[in-house]
């Protein structure tokens, strides 16, 4: 078990950061109790958990265990406030050979994205908030760290952390989604309880995952393949990236993983669908 556990948040990769290698151990905090608020019935608001103990913003890790052989593909698009320069230069941080595949297997998926990844590839943010096999989350404006030891990124400061969140709910509006989901992924994956105290104003359940794909600057498809196909286990949620320069098999393992899944009697679904169920 904890060597399971090692292995898994070892090969957590943070993509966007000026580094080539993962390695640290997220700051991690208990996870909030399994407490679905459903949403009110004249609205089509997103379900989210109830806040965690003292008001703190609840933290998703996956689905019911024993509801059906459910599945949630979570994709990171990434991109770091710095990243400007390198993507003028012709870097690819979006993914649209990625996006065609989901969408020609039928695959709904929740993508996590930057405010600067919607800054710099605007139409297709749009795109993938209007087509409702897709759901959009937030996975900060600026893709630094909440914690003060994560991958080597940069920090993000207890009092810009509410705001940096905001800023990229803003981003998607200018950008074009209509109705970025109350997600959110730590950049990393890490977090701490000063944190999650910041965030409790927004509103927002933290989502992490229980599968690591490996998809981080992999250049073996299969071997990321295996990797999902051992892990996923009924409510599982999967993390992967949307970002072609950093994680390049992510088309090729999905196009393996999806028909794998299904034909194992699994059903894919958005994470609004496990937290709500
Ligand atoms: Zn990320």
């Amino acid at each position: 078990m904890v060597i399971t556990l090692v292995r898994r948040v070892t090969a957590a990769c943070v993509l966007g950061a000026a580094l080539t290698a993962c390695a640290a151990t997220p700051h991690q905090a208990p996870q909030a109790p399994r407490v679905a608020r459903p949403a009110p019935s004249a609205t089509s608001a997103p379900p989210t958990l109830a806040p965690g103990p003292g008001g703190l913003t609840p933290v998703f890790k996956n689905g019911s265990r024993d509801r059906g052989k459910t599945v949630a593909l979570t994709f990171d698009a990434d991109m770091t406030a710095d990243q400007g320069p390198r993507a003028a230069a012709g870097e690819h941080f979006d993914n649209p050979g990625l996006i065609a595949a989901l969408r020609a297997l039928k695959v709904p998926a929740t993508v996590f994205m930057t405010g600067r990844w919607a800054e710099e590839y605007p139409d297709q943010a749009r795109s993938l908030g209007r087509d409702a096999l897709f759901e959009v989350a937030n996975h900060s404006y600026s893709h630094y760290a909440f914690t003060d030891d994560c991958y080597g990124l940069p920090t993000v400061s207890g009092d810009r952390m509410r705001a940096d969140v905001e800023r990229a709910y803003a981003a998607f509006r200018k950008a074009g989604v209509p109705d970025a989901r109350p997600y959110f992924r730590f950049p990393g994956g890490c977090y701490d309880r000063r944190a999650l105290k910041a965030l409790t104003p927004v509103g927002v359940t933290a989502v992490q995952w229980d599968v690591v794909s490996g998809d981080a600057f992999a250049t073996d498809a299969e071997a990321v393949s295996r990797q999902v196909l051992e892990g996923v286990r009924p409510g599982s949620v999967v993390v992967m990236h949307c970002t072609r320069s950093a994680a390049p098999t992510t088309e090729r393992v999905v196009r393996t993983v999806v028909p794998e899944l299904r034909a194992r009697g699994f059903r894919f679904v958005k994470v609004s669908e496990l937290i709500g169920s």
